[in-house]
């Protein structure tokens, strides 16, 4: 997989405002806040998307919603919070580098947009 944005932020050649990191993952805020709290949580293995995840990737995969739902809740957002996966860039993804938004503290749509 070719360097993505993301990885130099895991490797700290580009800077970012990290709130959690740990041997599997990294969070922190979106360059381009959509919602008062918008922060993206990322595996450290460089995944391009969910559909390039394969069985192996169970645990980490489940480590990042785990992860996301604590973050949340430690940014004061206990159960109103939206996670959000693109997938592909024809429905909006820009980064291959699979990551998860966490989304609140604003009232939000259905259907998404
Ligand atoms: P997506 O469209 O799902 O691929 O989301 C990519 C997200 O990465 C967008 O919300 C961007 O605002 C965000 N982003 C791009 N570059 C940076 C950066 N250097 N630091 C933080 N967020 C970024």
């Amino acid at each position: 997989m070719s360097e993505t944005i993301f990885s130099k932020i895991i490797n700290r050649e580009i800077p970012a405002d990290i709130v959690y990191e740990d041997e599997h993952c990294l969070a922190f805020h979106d360059i381009n806040a959509q919602a008062p709290i918008h922060i993206l949580v990322i595996p450290k293995k460089p995944i391009p998307k969910v559909a390039d995840a394969n069985s192996d990737d169970q645990a980490i995969l489940g480590h990042l919603l785990l992860k996301a739902r604590d973050i949340a809740r430690e940014q004061g957002y206990g159960d109103a919070f939206r996670l959000v996966i693109n997938n592909g860039e024809a429905v909006g993804q820009t980064v291959f580098h699979l990551h998860i938004h966490i989304l609140a503290g604003r009232e939000f749509n259905w259907p998404p947009g």
